[in-house]
């Protein structure tokens, strides 16, 4: 197969994009438009390989996609690309309503017309897999507020309730994919997954900013209480079963993805600490740089997924425990202190987003 991967220069698309490489006789189209997010230094490890070809488009641009359709003619798209972080959505909504909605649109729209065109064999066999994430379903109740809240989690069919403009951009576009399977028969999927952590995880964003940040002696933000919780997975086992949904996934079809490990912020933040204690000891702990900062606006207490259907449907399950992860995500950023250094590349310096009203 040719897979179309969007947005494959970030952090989980590069991680698609190295399992497909590395494990499938499968080649890649890397389409990617290169934002802050985006870092060909994450592909190193494959990208002198015949089979990857890389072309820096933005997903809005339809000219150059229809280009990008031509020259390559793609039999799947795991389609990526988009703005990610909540807390720039809120300090700046503009660019995550262009790249997550219109870019969408503009995909779909270029992706069908391209589809249409394909002999019947290839029409049939074509597969447009929209990656999105369980924030889209809101908030679960949290067990500070009630007894039995841990009952509660994201399935397939759990109402859309957003609650920051990055969850409601990626709720549209959901939306739209779905409506382009109902109207236009187009061949779909969707999967929704939790909070990915692991390697090449731009410093933005909680785990690699509180690895980061302890390490240089500054201050480990905590955002409120600490207690929202989040369902961790490690990259790599997220990777594995986008693949597996985009090669073996039924069309239409929704698919749920989840670690089974649901952390509060401030558990995640002390056991970073104590794995850093361990392995690059100073005087004191790094605990001792927890810092509790304004909470975010908007902020959802909990999320946690229902992996059943991909586990029973597809057969997949994560490899990683927590721990193990974390332990393996610390380690290679200690490793690849450089790659922290070139990605933030001064434009970004760990400073706190997402305050503004
Ligand atoms: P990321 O921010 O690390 O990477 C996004 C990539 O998209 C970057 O390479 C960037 O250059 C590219 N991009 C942005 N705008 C573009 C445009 N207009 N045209 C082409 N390319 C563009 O994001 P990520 O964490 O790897 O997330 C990838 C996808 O997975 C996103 O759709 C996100 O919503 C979804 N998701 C993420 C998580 C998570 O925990 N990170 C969880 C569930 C779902």
């Amino acid at each position: 197969m040719k897979i179309l991967v969007t947005g494959g220069a970030g952090f989980i698309g590069s991680a698609v994009i190295r399992h497909i490489i590395t494990n499938t006789q499968d080649s890649v189209i890397n389409l990617d438009k290169l934002t802050y997010a985006g870092n060909l230094e994450n592909l190193l490890a494959v990208g002198e390989d015949p089979r990857y070809a890389f072309e820096q488009v933005d997903i809005c641009n339809r000219t150059e996609l229809d280009r990008v359709f031509k020259q390559y003619q793609p039999d799947a798209i795991m389609h990526l690309a988009a703005e990610s972080h909540v807390d720039r959505s809120i300090d700046g909504p503009a660019e995550f309503i262009q790249t997550n909605i219109v870019g969408t649109y503009t995909l779909l729209e270029a992706a069908r017309t391209y589809w249409n065109a394909l002999d019947v064999e290839r029409k049939s066999a074509f597969r447009f897999h929209h990656i999105s994430t369980d924030e889209v379903y809101g908030d679960l109740p949290h067990p500070s507020d009630q007894a039995n809240a841990t009952e509660h989690l994201f399935t397939e069919t759990t109402a859309y309730q957003p609650s920051s403009p990055y969850s409601a951009s990626k709720a549209s576009s959901d939306h739209l994919v779905r409506a382009w399977l109902r109207t236009y028969g187009f061949p779909t999927l969707i999967t929704n997954c939790s909070n990915n952590y692991g390697p090449y995880h731009f410093p933005e964003k909680l785990i690699p900013l509180v690895i980061l940040n302890a390490l240089e002696g500054k201050p480990l933000p905590i955002y409120g209480k600490g207690d929202q919780i989040r369902d961790w997975l490690y990259v790599e086992d997220h990777a594995r079963a986008l693949y597996l949904v985009a090669t073996q996934g039924k069309v239409g079809e929704t698919y749920n993805i989840g670690g089974h490990n649901e952390k509060q912020n401030l558990e995640v933040v002390q056991t970073i600490c104590n794995i850093l204690d361990k392995r690059v000891p100073t005087k004191t702990s790094y605990a001792e740089q927890i810092t509790y900062v304004a909470d975010r606006p908007g902020h959802d207490r909990r999320y946690a997924i229902d992996a059943s259907k991909i586990e029973q449907e597809l057969g997949w399950k994560p490899q990683e425990t927590f721990e193990s992860g974390l332990g393996k995500t610390v380690q290679w950023y200690l490793d690849n202190q450089q790659w922290c250094q070139r990605v933030q590349d001064g434009s970004y310096q760990r400073e706190r987003l997402g305050v503004a009203y």
